[in-house]
């Protein structure tokens, strides 16, 4: 089936011309991969990077051929901007050629905010597996359990693991036009890629795509009014993970780390990462940071815990405090009932809770800043 309305894709793109309106795109080579999953289509098409805004009309009309198609429910296509011959053998993905480049310290803030949503914020890590999705999962839940309205954006397109914490799948329903509806879990509204794609299918991902799947999954979602969206991004601080920072308009960003040094050498990474956007990091989370015995009830500190407060310390960035490494938050976490909820009034609970507490509270200091920063006038 997939395979049908790929090749019908590709039919529909030879007849788009292209850029200079000889050939079309699909023999002039400028179509990636299509990728096709469950009647929704991605692709990028590549054009020279100055051209980008000139051609977005190009991008409009394969986009718009490809939804004409029986079967396709979504298309999301983004211009890739060709790489300059010469230019270093990177491949990761540039940042969205939307907008010309500027010189950093004339960036301006290009990132309109989500109608609806007052605070966006990311929860991010310098590497995988250190318990950054189960921290966001714990700690969206806290805000709410603090009476906030809380959504979750998996931005985790390489390992998407929300819909298992918040025990949500199916597909988002399309409630206007391409506007996707949120699922529930929890009284959190989410959104992941995880509800796009089946677990299985491996997910190759070019740069331009992800950054038009998150786009999508940001500004086409019903999100309703939230006072806080959390976005569970990919691990790492590479390309894909700094473009994404610049994309979404973050108020700030929460880095978990494990005690281990290098851990925190990825987690200092991160924290460069969202200076260089000019994201606040509200903070790091020490996560695994002491075991709690269940049979002596007793604390033991197989990583030698306390790097990641004396790291903050250091970086002069708030630490927001210490989860330990217990069966209960893995259990829970992979049964899809998180702490928070299955164990509200649990001291483990109380953890979470209290650091919701403080993230919310440095979402509101740095606003607060944000807002007397703004009327910034610069004289020469
Ligand atoms: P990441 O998002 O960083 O890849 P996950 O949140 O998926 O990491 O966590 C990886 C594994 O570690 C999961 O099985 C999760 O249940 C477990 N885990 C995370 N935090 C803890 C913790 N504090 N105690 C015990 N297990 C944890």
């Amino acid at each position: 089936m997939s395979d049908s309305i790929k090749s019908i894709v590709l039919e529909r793109l030879g007849q788009i011309k292209g850029p200079d309106l000889e050939g079309d795109i699909v023999s002039l080579g400028l179509v990636s991969d299509v990728f096709v999953s469950d009647g929704r289509v991605a692709f990028s098409i590549t054009v020279p990077a100055e051209r980008a805004q000139e051609l977005e009309p190009l991008r409009q009309a394969a986009e718009k051929v490809v939804k004409e198609i029986e079967g396709v429910e979504n298309a999301m296509v983004a211009l890739t901007a060709e790489r300059a011959p010469g230019s270093a053998r990177n491949t990761a993905p540039k940042p969205a050629p939307r907008q010309p480049q500027r010189a950093p310290e004339e960036q301006a803030p290009a990132k309109p905010g989500v109608p609806g949503i007052k605070h966006i914020i990311a929860v991010a890590s310098g590497k995988g597996g250190v318990g950054k999705s189960t921290t966001t999962a714990n700690l969206a839940l806290g805000m709410a359990a603090n009476g906030l309205r809380v959504g979750v954006l998996d931005a985790d397109i390489y390992g998407p693991s929300v819909p298992r914490l918040f025990n949500v799948s199916g597909r988002p329903e399309t409630v206007s036009g391409r506007v996707l509806k949120p699922l529930e879990g929890y009284g959190i509204k989410v959104m992941s890629m995880g509800f796009m794609v089946e677990e299985e299918t491996p997910m190759i991902w070019r740069g331009p795509m992800v950054i038009s799947a998150l786009t999508q999954m940001l500004r086409e979602v019903a999100w309703g009014d939230l006072d806080v969206l959390v976005v569970d991004m990919p691990p790492g601080t590479g390309d894909a993970q700094l473009t994404m920072a610049q994309q979404v308009p973050l108020a700030g960003a929460v880095i978990v780390s494990t005690p281990q040094d290098l851990a925190l050498i990825d987690a200092r990474k991160g924290l460069n990462m969202f200076k260089r956007v000019d994201v606040p990091v509200l903070g790091i989370i020490e996560n695994m940071s002491y075991f709690l015995c269940p049979d002596c009830g007793g604390r033991h500190d197989i990583f030698g815990h306390g790097g990641a407060r004396a790291e903050a310390e250091r970086l002069g960035v708030p630490f927001l405090g210490e989860i330990p490494l217990t069966m209960k938050i893995r259990e829970t976490s992979d049964a899809g009932t998180p702490v928070v909820v299955s164990d509200p009034e649990g001291a483990v609970a109380g953890i979470y809770k209290d650091i919701a507490t403080k993230v919310v509270a440095g979402i509101q200091q740095s606003a607060a800043s944000q807002d007397r920063a703004a009327p910034k006038i610069v004289f020469d």
